[in-house]
C-alpha cells in the first residue's frame, strides 16, 4: 500500500489530483457541520458517513490527521438568506423554549444518530457561538483591506470589488457577469450595493433573542463567515481539506473562498471535497421538500414508505455502494440487497480465523490487495472497494468448503487486508442480529399479562407495563384488534 498514490478529485480543479499534504505526515480536514435545528435526516448522514470513511482512511494511511467538524448553532438564516428568521430561533419560539435548549437537543441527537452508524467524533467540534470574537475579528480585517462596508449595523462582503481581483466563482466555475447582471430585484436587501453581497455580520432586529455584541452594535455573524473563522482558528490560513456536501458549493464554500482570502490573502484549502446528495426518486433528501426520513424512522421501520426496519449497519452498507460523488437513490429494494450482502460478508468475517493452511495457495491474495488499494486510492472508490472485498469473501468461502487452498502468509495477509478495509476503514462493525421473532412472542407475552390486569382493573400494573415498555423503546398502541407496538429507538 502507497499513500503517495491517492487521488482525490479537487472541486477547485474539476480534476483527480495527486494528495500530498502541506505538511509531511499531517493532514488538516475541515467539514460543514449541521445547524441544529432539528434532527439530521438521513441525507445529512450520508456526507458524514462520506467523510468519515475518508478520515478513517487518512488515519489508515498512517497520516496524523486534524478533522475539524462544526456545530452551527446561530446566523443560518432561513432559505441560507441574509434576510428573514434564523432556523433556531424560530423553532425556539416555536417550541417556547431557549435557542441554546433546541442546540442542545438537537447536538445530541445528532451525536446519538453518528454514534449509531459508528462514525468517528471528529478532533475538534466547535460551535458557532463559541467563536464570536474570531468572526468579528475576521470580519473587521475584510473591512479594513476594503472588500466589506457597512449599511445600518449590517456589514456586506462586496463582492464586485472582490471579483475585479479574484477569481469569486472558481469554486463553481459558474459565469460571473451572468450572475452579476442578473436583473432579479435585490428583494428586502435594499442595503446591498450589488446583489451577489453578502453579509458578514447582521444588526440584530430588536426582539432577536440571538444578539451578541459588536463595533457595529448589537447582531449575530453571517453563516459563511462561521466556517471561515473556524477552520483558520484550528487548522491555519491554509490547510490540506475542506468538505461538505455539494448543495454548499455555490454559495457556502464559494463565499468562504472570498472571506479568506479577502482576510488571509490566501484561498483556505487546497483540496475542496464533496459527497453528492441522497436522493427519493431522483428528488434530492430535504427536510423542506417533505420527503426526508430520520435515521432512527428507517431502523424501527417506522415510516410510510418502509416494507421494514434495517439495521444501522444495513445503512451504512448501503450507503458505500454508490460513491460519494454519486448520487445515491433510496429505495426498499436497495436496503433488503445491502442487509443481505452486509449479513454474508458478516458470516464470512467469522471463518478466517479457522481457515486451515495448505503448502500452497490457489487463491491470488497479492492481486486482491492491490485492487482494493487501487479502488480505495482512486478517489475513495468504496463500491469498487466493496466489489473486491466480495472477491474476499469468495476465496475465503472457497477454502473453508476446501475448493481452494491457501498457505499461512496469504491467509495472514487476507486476515489483516479484509479487517482493515471492512471495520477500520469502511467502519462495519458485527451487529447482534436482534431475533425479531423471539421479540414478538416476549411481547405477546405482555401484552396477555397486561391485558389480564386490565381484565382485573388493576390499572395501576398496565400503566406501568406501559411506561416501562415506553421507556425501553417500544410505544404500544391499544387498538380495536388488540395491542401493536413499535420499535422507536
Ligand atoms: P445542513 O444542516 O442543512 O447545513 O446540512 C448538513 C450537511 O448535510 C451539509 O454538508 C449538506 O450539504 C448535507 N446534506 C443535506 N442534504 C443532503 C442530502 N440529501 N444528501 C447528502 N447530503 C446532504
Ligand atoms: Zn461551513
Amino acid at each position: 500500500m502507497q499513500k503517495q498514490d491517492l487521488k482525490i478529485y479537487n472541486t477547485l480543479s474539476r480534476e483527480l489530483e495527486k494528495f500530498e499534504p502541506i505538511h509531511e505526515g499531517h493532514v488538516g480536514m475541515y467539514v460543514c457541520g449541521p445547524t441544529v435545528y432539528n434532527n439530521a435526516h438521513l441525507g445529512n448522514c450520508r456526507t458524514y458517513i462520506s467523510f468519515d470513511v475518508i478520515y478513517r482512511y487518512l488515519l489508515h494511511c498512517g497520516y496524523k490527521v486534524r478533522y475539524v467538524r462544526n456545530i452551527t448553532d446561530a446566523g443560518h438564516l432561513e432559505n441560507d438568506a441574509d434576510e428573514g428568521e434564523d432556523k433556531i430561533g424560530k423553532k425556539a419560539k416555536l417550541e417556547q423554549l431557549e435557542p441554546m435548549e433546541i442546540v442542545q437537543r438537537y447536538t445530541l441527537d445528532f451525536h446519538h444518530v453518528l454514534e449509531l452508524f459508528n462514525t468517528i467524533p471528529p478532533s475538534i467540534e466547535p460551535t458557532a457561538t463559541g467563536h464570536i470574537i474570531e468572526q468579528i475579528e475576521m470580519t473587521k480585517t475584510i473591512l479594513e483591506n476594503g472588500f466589506a462596508y457597512e449599511k445600518n449595523g449590517t456589514i456586506y462582503f462586496d463582492v464586485e470589488k472582490f471579483s475585479k481581483q479574484n477569481n469569486y466563482t472558481i469554486l463553481s466555475g459558474r459565469n460571473l457577469d451572468e450572475l452579476l447582471n442578473n436583473t432579479r430585484e435585490l428583494g428586502g436587501q435594499e442595503d446591498k450595493n450589488g446583489r451577489l453581497d453578502f453579509a458578514l455580520w447582521i444588526k440584530a432586529k430588536p426582539e432577536s433573542i440571538m444578539r451578541w455584541q459588536s463595533p457595529w452594535g448589537d447582531g449575530f455573524p453571517g453563516w459563511h463567515i462561521e466556517c471561515s473563522a473556524m477552520s483558520s482558528k484550528y487548522l491555519g490560513n491554509e490547510f490540506d481539506i475542506h468538505g461538505g456536501g455539494m448543495d454548499l458549493i455555490p454559495t457556502h464554500h464559494t463565499n468562504e473562498v472570498a472571506q479568506n482570502i479577502a482576510c488571509h490573502q490566501k484561498s483556505p484549502a487546497r483540496f475542496w471535497i464533496h459527497t453528492n446528495m441522497l436522493t427519493v426518486n431522483g428528488q434530492k433528501m430535504s427536510k423542506s421538500l417533505g420527503n426526508s426520513f430520520l435515521p432512527l424512522e428507517l431502523f424501527s421501520g417506522n415510516h410510510k414508505l418502509l416494507d421494514k426496519g434495517y439495521s444501522p449497519m444495513t445503512v451504512r452498507f448501503f450507503m458505500l455502494q454508490a460513491h460519494y460523488r454519486s448520487t445515491l437513490d433510496f429505495s426498499n429494494e436497495a436496503l433488503q440487497a445491502a442487509e443481505k450482502g452486509f449479513v454474508r460478508l458478516m458470516n464470512t468475517m467469522k471463518l478466517i480465523d479457522g481457515l486451515k493452511t495448505s503448502e500452497q495457495t490457489t487463491s491470488n491474495v497479492k492481486l486482491l490487495t492491490s485492487n482494493i488499494y487501487d479502488a480505495m486510492n482512486s478517489d475513495f472508490n468504496s463500491p469498487i472497494v466493496l466489489a473486491h472485498l466480495f472477491e474476499g469473501v469468495r476465496m475465503i468461502n472457497a477454502v473453508h468448503i476446501g475448493t481452494e487452498k491457501i498457505s499461512i502468509e496469504d491467509k495472514n495477509s487476507l486476515s489483516k487486508l479484509m479487517n482493515d478495509f471492512v471495520f477500520d476503514i469502511l467502519g462495519l462493525k458485527e451487529e447482534n442480529a436482534v431475533n425479531t421473532d423471539k421479540i414478538d412472542g416476549l411481547m405477546q407475552m405482555i401484552f396477555h399479562i397486561r391485558n389480564n390486569a386490565k381484565t382485573n382493573k388493576d390499572f395501576k400494573t398496565s400503566d406501568e407495563i406501559r411506561d416501562e415498555l415506553k421507556r425501553l423503546g417500544f410505544e404500544i398502541k391499544d387498538g380495536k384488534e388488540g395491542t401493536s407496538y413499535t420499535i422507536t429507538n
